[in-house]
């Protein structure tokens, strides 16, 4: 960890661009977030040696129907349950405060008006990178930040890395495998519908959460 006084000159050093931050952004609808995403989380904040993970639960996800997600009060709620232990993630609720879909780029142009001299490092599931083309505005995303793609162990992308070199810029894109991906939220709330168990596959706080609120019945 490092103490008051380095962050105090690396932030000195940030605002007068001698040095660039590294932010992860871990975006998902988190419908619930599990054991998968925090590995992921993890592994990428020491692979790419970032200075901190911003959670980033999505308001109304854009490319799905609102009465298929549980609303975003309870599933920012529950990312915070998650990740309040680790001192390296952050929960933002930029997403969920929103009335309107929760569109990345949008999301993007917030954090770099909050955050200067950063580079920004999106990771969500390569399942969703792989429709970036069909995002609003990929391009301009492309420009605000790299991207990192969490793969289940076996997951290729290397069609996909050649359909997005046709892109003006092309995006940055960075790769991690989470062997904990097997879990799923789909799965998590399947098995809660079957009244099977969800221990271990997710934190303590947030499996006794679902069940105390009666969630995903
Ligand atoms: P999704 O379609 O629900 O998820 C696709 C796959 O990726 C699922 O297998 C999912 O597993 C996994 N996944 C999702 N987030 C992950 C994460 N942070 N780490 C590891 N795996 C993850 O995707 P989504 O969650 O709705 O969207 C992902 C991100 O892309 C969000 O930040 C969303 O706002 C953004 N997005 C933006 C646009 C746009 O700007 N137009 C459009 C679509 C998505 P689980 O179900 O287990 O999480």
């Amino acid at each position: 960890r490092i103490s008051e006084d380095q962050l105090r000159i690396k932030e000195q050093k940030q605002r007068v661009g001698e040095f660039m931050a590294k932010i992860g952004i871990m975006g998902g609808t988190f419908d619930p977030i599990h054991y998968g995403h925090l590995v992921a989380a993890q592994e990428a904040f020491y692979q790419f040696k970032l200075d901190k993970i911003i959670f980033m639960p999505t308001g109304i996800p854009p490319h799905k129907k609102r009465e298929e997600v549980l609303g975003a009060r309870q599933r920012y709620l529950m990312t915070i349950m998650a990740t309040e232990d680790n001192e390296n993630f952050e929960v933002s609720d930029i997403e969920v405060n929103k009335n309107s879909p929760s569109y990345t780029v949008e999301t993007l142009r917030d954090l770099k008006k909050i955050y200067k001299n950063t580079d920004f490092y999106f990771i969500t599931g390569a399942d969703a990178i792989l429709e970036i083309l069909a995002w609003k505005k990929p391009e301009e995303v492309a420009t605000l930040t790299k991207f990192v793609a969490v793969t289940r162990p076996g997951f290729a992308l290397d069609e996909f890395r050649s359909s997005i070199k046709s892109m003006n810029p092309a995006p940055e894109l960075l790769e991690i495998e989470a062997p904990a991906l097997a879990t799923s939220s789909t799965d998590i709330r399947k098995r809660v519908k079957e009244d099977r168990t969800i221990r271990y596959l997710l934190p303590d706080k947030v499996w006794r959460y679902i069940y105390n609120k009666g969630l995903y019945r």
